[in-house]
């Protein structure tokens, strides 16, 4: 078969069940794939052909045997950012380019369990710190809808190796945005789950209390095959829940968006910077929710103009503290011939993180240090409470919230917008990690550049199966998710 890479999980699971295909040949034909076009998209900082062919082999096996899970022989490609034991693991950075972990993320375990195949690791912005993918050592990944734009960060590769039929879903991290945003620039489903639904341990920390991983992928129906096997309680990791998780693929078929209440708040849709395209895709998804039987209640979001400080207060805050093991002495990129102690540790860390990763140091330990942390840091905490009751109270009225993921469609490479430009990007996905609330992006049209525009939809703590359920329907309703970019539509 030479158009493996249109299936969608489900029939990709199917076919392997069915003996259609085999595991072997799927991920050959995604090894082919890889090995042809990724020399233009550049999402893979490592493909790991031999043992993925291996892995497949073993799947193969096990589907024979009758042994096999829903996913058994089904390739994924993880965010760089989750460690892999026996495979490189390099955070996009210089300082982590040697490191070879001892042991698997949880997530990458639970894959591995459920007999995924893993192709490879894929790119980002350093330590995840980015909004484009280009603050990597590995250089920037491009948007397969447009190679001279960028894929949106920081889980840029995932994004960009679905988007380009490179792997058939990834991994992804969220610490600010950074699965919504980079799915919603390439044309993807991509679920942040509610803060402790899945696993932390061995996904490299950026800032502890804001960082989850979650599925990135071609439908919510892919999304939810992979929530079903990453969810759940780690003892590895305190802040993961105990509690039960959701059989998100079964719960799928509902009405989810009948008597639906969608809060619209006033004051995302007036914000300076927000894109006519973009602005007018989105409403027109709102319409299509609400002739589909959802209701559209104007809500208010008092605290939108203080989302952007305080998390760009608190995640260099709680990155300072996370990269100070990056010390040159233990693991990581140590500067040669050191005259001391102090030099070993300055030029080790000069020389090993590019330069965002080094301003946000610099502004988390300003923040955080003697005398300034009760102004900063104590104040910014503060404000996130605010944030958080903000979101809760809303929810007392309305079941989910819309908004774009993004204000913009994906920037050009080389674009070189200021920080402050930047971080301004991140309007509408940060204050959701700062509540810790589950969020999804749907892609729902394209600007007049054909690149894409995704609709957020913010739910309720542990609503995950209903953001699924809900972008599902609508999928079952529109084609969007079924568009490809051209590059995904060549043969390898
Ligand atoms: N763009 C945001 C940042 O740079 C979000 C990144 C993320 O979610 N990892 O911090």
């Amino acid at each position: 078969m030479t158009d493996l890479h249109r299936l969608s999980i489900r029939e990709l699971s199917e076919g392997l069940a069915g003996a259609k295909f085999s595991s072997r040949e799927l991920t050959e034909h995604y090894l082919k794939r890889i090995a042809k076009l990724d020399t233009q998209v550049k999402s893979y900082v490592t493909v790991t052909a031999e043992q993925a062919l291996a892995q497949a082999d073993a799947a193969d096996a096990a589907i024979k045997a009758g042994t096999a899970t829903a996913l058994t022989g089904v390739p994924i490609a993880h965010k760089d950012i989750f460690c892999t034991q026996g495979i490189k693991t390099t955070a996009g950075s210089k300082m982590l380019d040697n490191f070879i972990s001892p042991y698997d993320a949880t997530v990458v375990a639970k894959g591995k369990a459920a007999g995924l195949v893993t192709l490879g690791k894929v790119n980002m912005d350093e330590f995840a710190m980015g909004s484009t993918s280009e603050n990597s050592f590995y250089g920037a990944t491009a948007n397969p809808w447009n190679l001279g734009h960028v894929p949106g960060g920081s889980s840029g590769g995932s994004a960009a190796a679905v988007a380009a039929d490179l792997a058939p879903f990834a991994t992804g991290t969220d610490t600010g945005g950074s699965i919504r945003q980079p799915a919603s620039f390439c044309g993807l489903t991509g679920l942040k789950p509610s803060y402790g639904r899945v696993s932390r341990f061995g996904m490299i920390a950026y800032a502890s209390s804001l960082d989850q991983g979650g599925p990135m992928a071609r439908s919510a129906e892919d999304c939810a095959y992979l929530m079903n096997v990453i969810a759940g309680h780690d003892a590895k990791d305190s802040t993961s829940i105990e509690k039960d998780v959701d059989d998100y693929v079964a719960n799928l078929n509902g009405t989810a968006i009948q008597g639906l209440r969608i809060g619209i708040p006033k004051q995302y849709f007036n914000v300076a910077g927000l894109d006519a395209d973009v602005k007018a895709r989105v409403e027109e998804s709102l319409k299509k929710l609400e002739d589909m039987g959802a209701t559209l209640v104007e809500i208010d979001l008092n605290m939108t103009e203080a989302y952007v400080p305080t998390y760009y207060l608190i995640a260099p805050a709680e990155a300072s503290s996370n990269l100070q093991r990056y010390d040159g002495v233990r693991y990581g990129y140590r500067a040669e011939n050191p005259v001391d102690l102090m030099d070993l540790y300055k030029r080790s860390r000069s020389e090993g993180f590019g330069a965002e990763v080094q301003r946000r140091i610099l502004i988390g330990t300003y923040a955080l240090s003697a005398g300034y942390y009760d102004a900063y840091y104590v104040k910014a905490q503060k404000v996130r409470r605010l944030i958080q009751q903000d979101f809760l109270k809303a929810f007392e009225s309305v079941d989910v919230i819309a908004a774009p993921s993004a204000p913009t469609t994906a920037y050009k490479i080389g674009a070189n917008l200021s920080p402050v430009e930047m971080y301004l990007g991140d309007i509408y996905t940060i204050a959701v990690n700062l509540a810790g609330l589950p969020a999804i992006n749907a892609p729902v049209g394209f600007d007049k550049d054909n690149l894409p525009v995704g609709l957020q939809l913010i739910g309720n703590y542990w609503s995950e199966s209903q953001l699924l359920s809900v972008v599902h329907q609508y999928q079952q309703a529109t084609d969007w998710h079924t568009k490809r970019a051209a590059i995904a539509e060549e043969n390898a």
